[in-house]
């Protein structure tokens, strides 16, 4: 089976007109990162239907629909909302996960109402966005809202070398998501692409110890990492806490091609000299196992 775990959709309307659409909202943040007014943007944009189509070109059986770090939850309710309606339309083919924007207690219990519709975990999350630190009683009440419903987190890291500096300011040190993991242990914590370089720590047996209810994802991986990242990080940390995530509509090889599709992110699995068990793993066989599926 193959799943990809780390994607983002919306309707035709936003892809029309992000920024327009962004600045009614005040989610500036947001349109920044995906259609800046200043540069040509590596976003691309699908509907549904699309993303179904490059599905089943790919071999793709199912895919779970991450949610925008937005400033306002009123923007998180409105993507919940979208994603609500596509689960419910595609169960055999989509999940989700529920947006959070600012975890206070409306937010929250926004939240259990999604989680109790069936999403299957919260994200994804980008603390300097939230403006919240891990070390936080709203923070905690968040992380134990996923240890009640017992789903993943996954938190948007971005690698402080690699990336640059992003519209949303400065990231929290790679350390604190080590003591965040540490603090609730019972929790699944998906650090999205690669976890900023986070795998490469567990050389150290210490750091390893404390990531064991950490899993990380490839999204957007080609855009940040040769695809040598793969062998790389199984030879680290194993292959069983991998997930294969594209960041898809985003245009991952942009040199490559100019529409969105999964044919070239796969392809760089394929070809990174894993072997059929790791391959299995990476592509599906570790999301089968945390979200039930297997
Ligand atoms: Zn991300």
């Amino acid at each position: 089976m193959i799943i990809d775990s780390h994607l983002h959709l919306y309707p035709s309307e936003v892809a029309r007109d992000p920024r327009g659409w962004a600045a009614t909202r005040g989610e500036l943040g947001w349109s920044t990162c995906v259609a800046p007014a200043e540069r040509p943007s590596l976003q691309g944009w699908a509907t549904v239907d699309e993303l179904l189509r490059h599905m089943d070109d790919a071999g793709v059986d199912r895919a779970i629909l991450q949610g925008w770090y937005w400033q306002h939850q009123a923007t998180a309710d409105e993507q919940n909302d979208w994603y609500h309606r596509w689960i419910q339309a595609h169960p055999d083919r989509l999940s989700a996960f529920a947006a959070v924007a600012r975890p206070d207690a409306p937010a929250l219990a926004a939240t259990r109402r999604r989680l109790d519709a069936g999403f299957i975990g919260l994200g994804e999350l980008c603390p300097q966005v939230h403006q919240t630190a891990f070390a936080s009683p709203e923070w905690d009440a968040l992380m134990s809202l996923a240890r009640e419903y017992r789903v993943p987190v996954t938190l948007h890291v971005s690698d402080p070398v690699i990336a640059p500096p992003g519209p949303a300011g400065k990231m929290p040190p790679l350390d604190e998501y080590r003591a965040l993991a540490r603090r609730f242990p019972e929790v699944r914590f998906i650090l999205a692409h690669w976890g900023g370089g986070l795998p490469f720590y567990e050389l150290s047996t210490r750091v390893s110890r404390d990531l064991q209810n950490v899993l990380y994802d490839t999204a957007a991986s080609a855009l940040l990492y040769n695809k040598a990242i793969y062998r790389r990080v199984c030879d680290v940390i194993g292959p069983e806490r991998i997930l294969w995530g594209t960041d898809y509509p985003l245009l991952t090889h942009p040199r490559r091609a100019r529409k969105p599709g999964f044919a070239l992110d796969l392809d760089d699995v394929r070809t990174a000299g894993l072997s059929a068990h790791e391959e299995t793993l990476i592509l599906g066989g570790n999301a089968a196992r945390v979200f039930g599926w297997a």
